[in-house]
């Protein structure tokens, strides 16, 4: 397999040594660097529709787009005008601009139980202004999260649980002090018994429980049926504020996100957005309820604010994407991700590859192992060697994967015929080699 090779993704190999030099690792999101699947990270030098091209001039189907903003395709032509004629009239103000109040209508009219959003550049800024605000209004400070659920890089967030069920949880980053990551709470994901448990110890100390509407960044694991309406009663019980991130799954799973699927039943006092609503570029967004958004300055006492937060460049990108989010774009989503996890499938049980496809709406992911993933510890049991082997066959008959046995495969309405089949053309020889090891 030929670019699995050393030296055979030249133009890529030569970036990254000059990055190494100038930037950790090379790269400016972990991810990228290939670590867990091994080989030479492919620098990309354009995008157009379901397709990259790498510095070296190859062309892959790309099913991670941008881990999930590109939602229409690269360079989607609405979008690009959007932008040029944004960018044409300024880059920057500072000041209120109409893309700020377009778009954030727009987020407002599609998700019911959000009265206000204030819009952020980046993801991580949104669950850190969400927390920040979920504990200015309850008075309280401890913060639950389940275990394998991903908010972004803020320092309370970056923790995993220690041992035992629900525990006190540990920096899973050094940096991040020990005090800090002791008001964050772990409790598996999908076990209700557990989340009780510590609201039945902690309760009136407990400000909020973030959760990933449905989880993505360990594999995509859905809430179990009932998991988010206990989250919904067990937080309202005990005066705590239910923070569902939807950063991923938001205007992705559906014109209302993963929200929409579930409905009224479980509105969520505060909800966190990002990637699609960005169209690609860094836009992102948290909201909800009207007398706990009011808290925010300049009306509040709870501080938030961003030099570029709006930004009229990406707010237009953004409102372009989702004003093309429509039923048959979400329809055209459903059919090629089902179209590509079938194929996968079929080609690694034809292999005898033990695998799991499971499903969020649009997103879904194959885990190397076979049963039902509830929880992190069954996202983790799986063969991610086998995996690495199925990575690098797709990269080199022109497939780009997340490079991890963790991720969301994305796919867009760009996807068309050609893209698909490029896809299933090249599944049953890296079934073949994830059976190889
Ligand atoms: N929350 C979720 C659910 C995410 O998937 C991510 C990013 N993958 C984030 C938060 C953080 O977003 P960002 O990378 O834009 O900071």
């Amino acid at each position: 397999s030929p670019l699995s090779q050393p030296g055979d993704a030249p133009a890529s190999a030569a970036l990254l040594e000059r990055a190494r030099a100038v930037t950790p690792g090379g790269v400016n999101s972990p991810v990228r660097a290939f670590r867990a699947v091994g080989g030479t990270p492919r620098f990309m030098a354009s995008g157009r529709g379901p397709w990259l091209t790498d510095v070296d001039g190859r062309e892959y189907v790309d099913l991670v787009c941008s881990w999930g903003p590109m939602i229409l395709g690269h360079a989607h032509p609405a979008v690009l005008e959007a932008v040029r004629d944004a960018a044409g009239r300024g880059f920057s103000f500072g000041t209120p601009s109409e893309n700020e109040v377009l778009l954030a209508e727009e987020i407002v009219d599609r998700v019911g139980p959000v009265d206000r959003v204030r819009l952020v550049s980046s993801g991580t800024e949104a669950t850190m202004s969400a927390i920040r605000l979920a504990r200015g209004f309850t008075g309280r400070s401890l913060v639950v999260k389940f275990a394998g659920h991903y908010h972004g890089h803020v320092d309370s967030l970056l923790v995993s649980a220690g041992s035992g069920l629900a525990t006190f949880a540990l920096p899973d980053s050094a940096g991040v002090p020990a005090e800090m990551a002791a008001e964050t709470i772990v409790v598996p994901y999908n076990d209700v018994p557990a989340l009780e448990a510590v609201f039945a110890a902690r309760g009136g100390e407990i400000a909020c429980v973030i959760t990933e509407a449905a989880a993505g960044n360990m594999g995509v694991v859905p809430p179990q049926p009932g998991f988010t309406q206990a989250l919904r009663r067990v937080t309202a019980e005990h005066g705590a504020l239910l923070v569902s991130d939807e950063v991923m799954t938001g205007f992705r799973v559906g014109r209302a996100g993963w929200w929409g699927h579930e409905g009224v039943d479980v509105a969520p006092d505060l909800m966190t957005f990002g990637k699609v609503m960005g169209g690609g570029f860094p836009a992102a967004a948290f909201g909800g309820r009207a007398d706990v958004m009011a808290l925010l300055a300049p009306d509040g006492p709870v501080y938030q604010a961003g030099t570029l937060s709006g930004n009229p460049v990406a707010t237009a990108a953004g409102l372009a994407t989702l004003r093309a989010c429509d039923d048959a774009l979400y329809a055209r989503l459903g059919e090629v991700a089902r179209a590509i996890a079938d194929a996968a499938s079929a080609a690694l049980s034809d292999a005898g590859v033990p695998h799991r496809v499971q499903w969020a709406g649009s997103m879904f992911s194959v885990f190397f192992r076979e049963g039902e993933v509830r929880t992190y510890d069954d996202a983790r049991a799986q063969d991610a060697a086998a995996f690495g082997r199925f990575f690098h066959a797709m990269l080199d008959a022109g497939v780009y994967l997340p490079p991890s046995a963790f991720e969301s495969w994305f796919v867009s309405g760009a996807h068309d015929d050609a893209a698909v089949e490029r896809v299933v053309a090249a599944l049953p020889a890296a079934a073949r080699a994830a059976a190889s090891g």
